[in-house]
């Protein structure tokens, strides 16, 4: 099938964009298409107006700035994987994108693209949960900083306005040294996950817990902090974790249910896939004051 007619429009700066924007009925956004374009051939989606923003070249780019590294909008998810500033700073990010898609489609498919989608298996929004992001958004009344705590407004649904763009993502990376770890249960590799789970935990000298974010995802409609076990972590010994208040929250969340699973097993899967993200961020961490 075929997508149903649309004007096309083709801004060259961000002033361009707010104004069609702003002046635009039913318009959408194009960034690398691989959410979108399919969901219009389905007739899913039925946008009057199409706004290509891969003109816009300052949308996309990485840098470090002194709030944190920048990662623009329209940065394709092949180039975040293959940064040195996100391989040196942000090592959990490089972890997830290796199972997002196909070579092909993370040559055109964006971080922004992702994280205004909100595909409830999407690593790249569930990765910016467990690193606690901020999203940088421009609309009408100018720029605004979102926390990723409340971006997530549903499933597919962000905090986005009709009339904004996401402009880039900021990530404070975690101090050198720090363990990550990453899981997920795919059906085959590249296809969107059943259920996944992250975890990011960093240690005093005294090999005690210092600071740790776990994250369950592709379990409930939007990814979930597991914010009572990481309270439980802290402060205990890495060669001695109690790992079961962990897997305990994380099975104890509202899975979905679909033509692949039953909620039952999401939820046995939300509890396998963080006890072996945690297990895989004790063997990366380097203890440090
Ligand atoms: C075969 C295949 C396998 C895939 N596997 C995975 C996978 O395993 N994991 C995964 O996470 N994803 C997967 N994807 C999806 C892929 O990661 C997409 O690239 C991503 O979901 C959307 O990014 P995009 O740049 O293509 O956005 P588009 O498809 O262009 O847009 C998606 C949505 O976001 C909006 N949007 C885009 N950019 C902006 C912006 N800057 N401001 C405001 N709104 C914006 C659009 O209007 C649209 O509603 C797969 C896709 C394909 C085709």
């Amino acid at each position: 099938m075929k997508a149903p007619p649309f004007q096309y429009h083709r801004p060259q700066t961000r002033e361009e964009l707010s104004a069609l924007l702003s002046s635009l009925e039913n318009a959408k956004i194009l960034a690398g298409g691989q959410s979108l374009m399919p969901m219009m051939n389905l007739r899913v989606l039925a946008p009057e107006h199409l706004i290509d923003i891969n003109r816009i070249s300052d949308l996309a780019g990485i840098r470090e700035t002194a709030d944190g590294i920048e990662i623009g909008a329209m940065t394709r998810q092949a180039d975040v994987l293959s940064s040195d500033i996100v391989k040196a700073r942000i090592p959990l990010l490089i972890r997830a994108l290796e199972h997002v898609g196909h070579i092909q489609t993370r040559a055109r498919g964006t971080i922004g693209g992702s994280c205004c989608h909100l595909d409830p298996s999407a690593e790249q929004p569930a990765m910016c949960a467990a690193l606690d992001a901020e999203l940088i958004v421009t609309g009408p009344e100018g720029r605004r900083i979102v926390p990723i705590s409340e971006w997530f407004e549903g499933l597919l649904q962000s905090a986005l306005g009709e009339q904004e763009f996401l402009e880039a993502i900021r990530i404070k990376p975690w101090a050198k040294g720090h363990g990550y770890g990453f899981a997920e249960y795919a059906r085959r590799h590249g296809d969107f996950a059943v259920a996944g789970g992250a975890a990011m935990i960093k240690a005093g000298n005294d090999g005690r817990i210092t600071r740790a974010a776990l994250l369950s995802f592709g379990v409930e409609a939007s990814p979930r902090r597991l914010s009572d076990a990481e309270v439980a972590l802290i402060g205990q010994p890495i060669d001695k974790l109690d790992i079961e208040p962990v897997v305990t929250e994380a099975r104890a969340l509202d899975a979905m249910e679909d033509v692949h699973v039953t909620a039952g097993y999401r939820r046995h899967l939300a509890g396998v896939l963080i006890r072996r993200a945690l297990h895989e961020a004790c063997t990366t961490l380097e203890r440090q004051p």
